[in-house]
């Protein structure tokens, strides 16, 4: 395999290895610190684009706090997001009590994530926004590494490699998913079998 030159700023096509602190309303939600540091495909909204599009020019060693509104990062709460449930909905395998986060399949079969916001006789409300949303995240990110990416990497528009391990906190914080991201399951095959589909997390 050739290997192509080391990229010296962060551009489209770019691997980024990136540690980063999250903070939301004053508090750390989320850091990498004391841990691997994140890789994502930069142009790829792999990260939130309010983030992304902030990193573009950064060097190796470079750091950078960049605030992003909530409308650029998980969105603003939808009202609409929030519905109630007729209680025998709920698999009995799930508590019911406040604040426990549970998956629903909708009629694409696509997983949800939702949390049970309130409970009355009969019905369950869930809540589908994201945790984050409402929310302004202030980030402080250091640039690790930066190298070219894979011609693979660019046909699947995200990183190969050991770097992608299922953080809950992660996934809760930095990354970006939509419904493409679910082919990482399917081509990641040398990684271990992360199961993150369970129907309950604490
Ligand atoms: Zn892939």
């Amino acid at each position: 395999m050739n290997a192509p030159q080391k990229p010296s700023v962060i551009a489209d096509d770019v691997v980024v290895t990136l540690d980063y602190t999250l903070t939301v309303d004053g508090e750390v939600v989320d850091s990498t610190a004391g841990i691997d540091p994140i890789s994502f495909l930069q142009g790829y909204e792999n990260i939130i684009p309010g983030l992304e599009n902030e990193l573009y020019g950064l060097k190796v060693g470079d750091q950078k706090k960049v605030f992003v509104p909530a409308k650029d990062a998980y969105g603003e709460i939808d009202p609409e997001a929030v519905v109630e449930v007729p209680r025998k909905d709920i698999p009995k395998d799930i508590p019911i009590k406040t604040g426990i986060e549970l998956q629903v399949s909708n009629e694409d079969g696509e997983l949800m994530d939702a949390v049970i916001t309130a409970i009355s006789k009969n019905t369950v409300t869930l809540d589908f926004n994201h945790p984050l949303a409402g929310k302004n995240l202030t980030f402080e990110v250091t640039v690790v590494d930066l190298r070219a990416a894979e011609p693979e990497e660019l046909e699947h528009g995200h990183v190969h490699g050991d770097d992608f391990d299922e953080e809950d906190e992660f996934e809760d914080g930095i990354e970006y998913l939509d419904e493409d991201d679910e082919e990482f399951e399917d081509d990641e095959d040398e990684e271990d079998e992360t199961d993150n589909s369970n129907g309950t997390k604490k």
